[in-house]
């Protein structure tokens, strides 16, 4: 491909860089991305060839499980995700829009409902089971913060495949066939993934297991032990609570003054308690249940907000402000379960180790007092109890190690749905004895446009200097002419050219008007690793031959060009 053809607008302009990723910058500036519209981008020529890379090793991988394609609508039907029961429960991360004649309508975000149906209407028999099939296909989510380019858009590419299966134990076998694959599909992009164990969020299901790769940008946080195999993404990460082993009998309550002594450090150093004594108790608001709830954990832990909404069934969970709570007849920093009058209005949850917390602290619900020897389910009854707080450095592993945290990129995920959706939706198989069973099913996600960005956040140099992974390289070699007004240097190249293409080998051929020291940085921003310099000594008959990753350079002649392309591969 003759660079002058090709429509790849690098640009030199330097963006504030810490307000995005080093990936952003390196993708905006090698000229492979447009923003149209926040979180939404126009792939420009050089991102669509790397893209269809990625889709093809894909397809490559999921055809050795005998994974089928098709193509799903984007536009889906209301109806559908009624009888799912997801219409109401997604949130306002689902596009929903109506047709002319009113109907609803939302552009698929993940493609459960479209797949159950056609299955449903379809299968019949165990004899057809199991079954999977996958597509390639554009979706839609209305992320509250896009951020980081293709990282978290609100239009991307997904790879969704969905299997159906007899049994649970089938789904299993599958289920880890699937994450084989995933982990070759992702290796041959050139990233490095681990697998966590995950929250199964608006997709719903029973176990879920995500595909990271480490990054400083990554938006998850991964928690893992370098003793034993445990590793989990923070959403569901546990620990093993020390406090519990506190050996304490139960005191009486009693009601105290704590002259402005309203936060967990202030009332830990004037009880002279350490923090892991305390209880904290927080207020949160569900938008579409309505309702309220105040939340108890242990003082020196923070709240999970995925594992709360798990835990009550909330969607749209989010804060009390200063006003609302005041509202509600609490006062901030004395807020506690203990004889609280507006009781009613507020479900209360508590996290499982306040059970255990022996002789714990509870705001007072008036200014400057607390309670102390606070004790569950003595003093409050929960309307919901489990773990709720999130893993804290120094937490330790069930094996008895320290935890670690690192930072990761989702690339993928998967779902053993089982039969949430079959069962809403009637997809059933009559067995063997004619009986109608509910299909097993499992669910599985790669994010196409995010696998490009996280490559590029993993093997850029820098924000204006990248080589890409082997099977992803746009082209196999990159070729510059220094001078197009030198006919030496043009005739020698256009020979190397046709010589690279005569022997299958894809070149971008950098024929343009411009000056070398700007063809060299667009080149180091297309990342080619292997580039091949027509200049000076055109006239001896020589060209330079440069391995961009180990840096390793030769002058040579065009019938060693073959030779070292083979051996720079
Ligand atoms: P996240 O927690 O990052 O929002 P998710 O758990 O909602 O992801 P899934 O529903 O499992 O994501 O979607 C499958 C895959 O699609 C993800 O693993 C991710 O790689 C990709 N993906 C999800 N949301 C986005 C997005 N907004 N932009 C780009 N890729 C996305
Ligand atoms: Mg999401």
């Amino acid at each position: 491909m003759k660079q002058s053809l090709m429509f790849i607008p690098t640009s030199r302009k330097e963006i504030d860089e810490d307000v995005t990723s080093k990936s952003y910058l390196l993708m905006q500036k090698a000229g492979m991305i447009k923003q149209v519209a926040a979180g939404v981008y126009t792939y420009l020529p050089l991102a669509n060839i790397i893209l269809k890379k990625i889709e093809a090793i894909t397809r490559e991988e999921l055809a050795k499980i005998d994974c089928v394609e098709l193509l799903m609508p984007t536009l889906q039907p209301k109806e559908l995700w009624d009888e799912s029961g997801r219409w109401n429960k997604y949130g306002p991360e689902l596009m929903r829009l109506q047709d002319r004649h009113g109907r609803d309508f939302c552009l698929g975000p993940t493609h459960e409902e479209i797949i159950t149906s056609a299955i449903r209407d379809h299968i019949k028999s165990w004899r057809a089971l199991p079954l999977s099939v996958y597509q390639i296909q554009t979706k839609f989510r209305d992320e509250k913060r896009p951020r980081f380019g293709l990282m978290r858009s609100r239009e991307f590419i997904m790879k969704d495949a969905y299997s159906f299966h007899t049994d649970f134990a089938d789904l299993g076998l599958f289920y880890d066939k699937m994450s084989l694959t995933y982990e070759n599909i992702f290796k041959r992009c050139g990233l490095n993934t681990i697998k966590v164990s995950a929250d199964n969020g608006a997709i719903g299901g029973s176990d879920s297991t995500e595909f990271m790769s480490i990054s400083e940008v990554g938006e998850d946080t991964l928690v893992y032990c370098k003793h034993c195999d445990y590793q989990a993404n923070l959403e569901k990460a546990v620990a093993i609570y020390d406090e519990a082993k506190l050996e304490e009998d139960l005191k009486d309550l009693e009601f105290i003054d704590t002259p402005n002594v309203a936060s967990i450090a202030e009332i830990s150093e004037f009880l002279g308690y350490n923090p892991n004594r305390t209880a904290k108790y927080i207020t949160y608001f569900d938008e579409l249940a309505k309702q309220y709830y105040l939340v108890v954990c242990p003082g020196n832990y923070e709240i999970n907000e995925t594992k709360l909404a798990n835990l009550i069934g909330a969607s749209e969970l989010r804060l009390l402000d200063d006003e609302e709570i005041k509202e509600q007849g609490l006062i901030k920093g004395f807020i506690g379960a203990v004889n609280l009058e507006t009781k009613d209005k507020f479900k209360l949850v508590v996290d499982e180790s306040v059970a255990k917390l022996k002789n714990h602290t509870a705001g007072g619900n008036m200014v400057d007092k607390h309670y102390i020897n606070v004790n569950y389910p003595r003093d409050y009854q929960a309307d919901f109890i489990g773990d709720i707080k999130e893993v804290a450095s120094g937490d330790l592993c069930h094996c008895g190690h320290e935890l670690v945290f690192a930072k990761g990129i989702e690339v993928g995920h998967i779902f053993k749905l089982g039969d949430i959706y079959s069962t809403a939706m009637r997809c059933t198989y009559l067995d063997q004895n004619q009986k109608e069973v509910p299909m097993q099913m499992g669910s599985y996600g790669i994010g196409i446009s995010r696998i490009l960005m996280a490559v590029v956040e993993s093997h850029a140099q820098n924000n204006s200097e990248i080589i890409w992974p082997k099977e992803l390289q746009p082209f196999d070699v990159h070729l510059l002419v220094v001078d197009i007004k030198k006919e030496e240097q043009t005739k020698l190249a256009q020979e190397i050219y046709d010589l690279l293409i005569a022997n299958n080998i894809s070149v971008l051929y950098d024929d343009r008007a411009e000056r070398i020291g700007s063809k060299f940085a667009d080149s180091d921003l297309i990342g080619i690793k292997n580039r091949i310099v027509v200049g000076k000594k055109a006239s001896d008959g020589l060209v330079e031959f440069l391995n961009r990753a180990t840096q390793e350079q030769h002058d040579i002649e065009i019938k060693d060009v073959m030779t070292l392309v083979n051996d720079n591969q």
